[in-house]
């Protein structure tokens, strides 16, 4: 059960939300788990293929434009849909909602990397099959989403039809009620040319506006014998369709092969075509078993197993899995807030990308997340056309939401003016150094971004009575909009700004070349250095002296308190029932603000501070957001609240899986999928990396029997195994490591498990 989500639902809400749960994806194209051959007509349906980053430019209308609020915004499209395939009995559709449907089952395989549906159908008429779909885009042919059918014909059939269609004249889905979906443009993408020809359907489009086209080259195969074959091209879509003897079983495959302008250049049909060809001697089941061994790679580092909850491990292993699914591997992609699954959020990259999905990559799988900077580095250009645009002299401004660069985001007091973004991007370099120590990714990109993201604080903040303060932004709390001295938003410039003090000087010390290169190319100079020293040492970080918190900002705590308590249920999540300045009005937060500063910068504030601003914030907070639970749950285990940790764990690890936030349907949430991998390994097993080195303090919840998991380090992979009684540790590749284990030094040799009780050594 736990590498396997079954969903056997048949009504048109939980469809929507199984296609999210379903979907398909390899970083590069992502497949919703529509069915092939729809629903009944009076059934919604988001049928979606997406390849990540492909999109197109639209206006922004605004009832009032103001200065530098942006022209337009890029949205990421549904392309051509390559999925239909319909499966007639002597004329007679299947369909599950017809007839009698005596067995139905799917499946997602995320151990195998597939999804599978299995039913056995009776029609109207009593005629009868076995029909067996499954599907899977790979891994290792990025390009690739195939499916597979095979049918046993049962009872009175004389012939099989299978019907195939690609299909080009597609739209995006739109909800004009929900701010988190798009609510326009849904057409996008005209169809430039249709054909089938040599073996091959080919479909290609081009979007609107930004001139991008993807194409869609497909094979088709049916394994049985004597069939006769049919094509038919229309405007829009290319259909194929195969009559075959109703007695014998039928078994058909259907090869989809993507490219796209940002990839694959002009010539993507040629290169859909020779992929095509690469893939010739390989059959469905073959090219399953290499999407299998890639799996094994993945799952053997990434896997997290816990003993004693099978439902959580279900969770946790879904999460992990469409995380994977979804991670860009490319120059030109990152991880969009719902991945590949879904259209919410438009396909834009926020700071849920650095914070909460970078971490797991950046301790399982270091190349990926090393891509991920990458791609950020790629539009720091457009961060410093941005800040000029805002009104800056200097620096880098990074927008809000995204996907090549542009700043996405129409409404600033939740998107613009979330200028933490800018730092928590710097903030993930900087972690990736810690955990690296690349000293060439340091020279190469990390100090010309720290430089840049620095140079942002000094022109938003000025120094008043020797404090440096930081006026009108929005903290990640999106019910608390543009505020004065937002506490996370100082806390993480200050050490955006310390850090490119030391980038500075490691340039000095150790790669001369570079510094006088960037020092010519970003005209920098040593006063600089010193106004970022300045505004570091003497960052204001809001503390109020009553409660002894930390407050959120400077007038957070005057405001009246929300009472979360008596609202009614009905009326969550707040931003769909209240108008913004309503929220703005009150202390009630939307998601995790100053918890989370205390969690990535422990060591700005003492550990009172901590617990006190915990227990003033939980009250307040709505968790509206599914970026706030798991922040809840990784500090509830640092200050030793046991059952709360377990308890917003628990929020955290099923939270698409039990459509606990009501809209899975519009694509997964996967910043909290990333949280689930976060709350267990920085929560439970208390993962801090800081310059002192890599920290852990575990503490099994006593729900469970076990975890265990994998770290890279330094070169190392770290082996961590903990039960009720100890703790143990291996370096299973890569040289000695010291960790910190509860505060303790403690050397682990290669090779030798090390057995550590919570609190000490039991066996060297
Ligand atoms: C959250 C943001 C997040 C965005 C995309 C919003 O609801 O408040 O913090 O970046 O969703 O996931």
């Amino acid at each position: 059960m736990t590498w396997k989500l079954t969903k056997n639902n048949l009504d048109n809400a939980n469809l929507l939300v199984d296609e999210s749960l379903l979907s398909l994806g390899n970083g590069y194209l992502g497949v919703r788990g529509n069915f092939e051959e729809g629903y009944k007509e009076a059934f919604q349906s988001i049928r979606g293929t997406y390849i990540n980053a492909f999109h197109d430019q639209t206006e922004i209308s605004y009832g009032e434009k103001l200065h530098a609020f942006p022209d337009t915004q890029q949205k990421l499209l549904n392309v051509i849909d390559g999925q239909t395939i319909e499966i007639f009995l002597d004329e007679e559709r299947f369909s599950v909602f017809t007839g009698e449907l005596l067995a139905f089952e799917r499946n997602l395989h995320m151990d195998a990397g597939f999804a599978e549906r299995i039913v056995h159908w009776k029609s109207e008429t009593g005629k009868e099959a076995k029909i067996h779909f499954r599907r899977f885009t790979s891994f290792v042919t990025r390009e690739l989403f195939a499916i597979d059918v095979k049918i046993e014909p049962l009872n009175n059939v004389n012939q099989v039809k299978v019907v195939s269609t690609v299909n080009g004249d597609v739209s995006n889905f739109v909800d004009k009620n929900d701010p988190r979906v798009a609510s326009g443009h849904a057409k996008r993408l005209e169809v430039v040319d249709v054909n089938n020809q040599a073996d091959f359907s080919m479909v290609k489009d081009v979007t609107y506006a930004s001139n991008l086209e993807v194409a869609c080259v497909t094979t088709t195969q049916l394994a049985s014998e004597g069939y006769s074959y049919d094509c038919h091209v229309t405007n829009g879509a290319v259909e194929e369709s195969y009559r075959v003897d109703g007695k014998q079983p039928v078994h058909f495959s259907k090869f989809n092969v993507y490219t796209d302008t940002l990839r694959h250049g002009e010539g993507l049909v040629d290169r859909a075509v020779a992929i095509q060809e690469s893939l010739r001697s390989k059959s469905f089941d073959d090219l399953l078993a290499d999407q299998k061994r890639y799996l094994d790679d993945f799952w053997k580092i990434s896997d997290i197993s816990i003993g004693g909850d099978d439902q959580l491990q279900q969770g946790i292993r879904f999460n992990l899995y469409h995380l994977m699914q979804s991670v860009g591997k490319d120059s030109v992609s990152n991880i969009a807030a719902k991945g590949l699954s879904g259209e919410g959020y438009e396909g834009h990259y926020f700071w849920d990308t650095e914070i909460y999905m970078f971490p797991v990559f950046l301790m399982t799988q270091p190349d990926i997340a090393r891509n991920l900077l990458i791609h950020r580095y790629s539009l720091l250009d457009s961060a410093r056309a941005r800040a000029k645009e805002v009104g800056h002299t200097q620096g880098a401004l990074f927008p809000w939401r995204t996907i090549t660069g542009g700043e996405s985001s129409a409404f600033f007091p939740a998107g613009t003016a979330q200028y933490h973004i800018s730092a928590d991007i710097a903030y993930s370099y900087i972690q990736y150094y810690l955990v690296t120590k690349d000293q060439a990714f340091l020279q190469d990109y990390m100090a010309e971004l720290l430089f840049e993201t620095a140079r942002l604080w000094i022109d938003t903040g000025h120094m008043k009575d020797g404090e440096f303060r930081i006026d009108d932004v929005t903290g990640p709390d999106e019910y608390t909009c543009i505020v004065n001295n937002n506490y996370y938003t100082n806390a993480m410039a200050k050490h955006n700004l310390q850090w490119a003090v030391k980038a500075y000087k490691h340039l000095k010390e150790h790669a001369n070349d570079r510094l006088a290169e960037l020092t010519a190319k970003l005209n920098l100079n040593e006063k600089e250095i010193e106004g970022w020293i300045d505004a570091g040492e003497n960052m204001y970080l809001p503390y109020d002296e009553t409660l002894n918190i930390n407050a959120q900002d400077d007038s957070f705590l005057q405001k009246a308190r929300w009472d979360i308590d008596h609202t009614p249920k009905e009326k969550f999540p707040l931003l769909l029932n209240y108008h913004p300045l309503t929220l703005y009005r009150y202390q009630v937060c939307k998601q995790a603000d100053t918890v989370l500063a205390h969690f990535l910068l422990e060591d700005q504030q003492d550990f009172d501070t901590i617990k006190n601003s915990y227990d003033y914030y939980e009250q307040l907070t709505t968790h509206d957001s599914s970026l706030s639970y798991c922040v809840f749950s990784i500090m509830a285990s640092k200050l030793g609240y046991d059952e709360k940790a377990y308890r917003y764990f628990n929020e955290t690890a099923r939270l698409d899986i039990d459509n606990t936030h009501g809209n899975t349907k519009d694509g997964l949430h996967m910043a909290n999928m990333g949280g689930t991998w976060l709350a267990l390994v920085y929560g439970f097993a208390g993962l801090r990396v800081k310059e002192t080195g890599l920290s852990l303090a575990p503490s099994l919840p006593e729900q469970w029997d076990s975890i265990a998991f994998h770290l890279h380090y330094q070169g190392r992979l770290l082996r961590v195994n903990m039960d009720h009684d100890k703790v143990c540790y291996k370096v299973v590749e890569g040289d000695e490591l010291t960790v910190i284990h509860h505060g303790e030094q403690v050397k682990l040799p290669n090779g030798k498990e090390i057995e550590l009780t919570f609190n000490k050594k039991v066996n060297l």
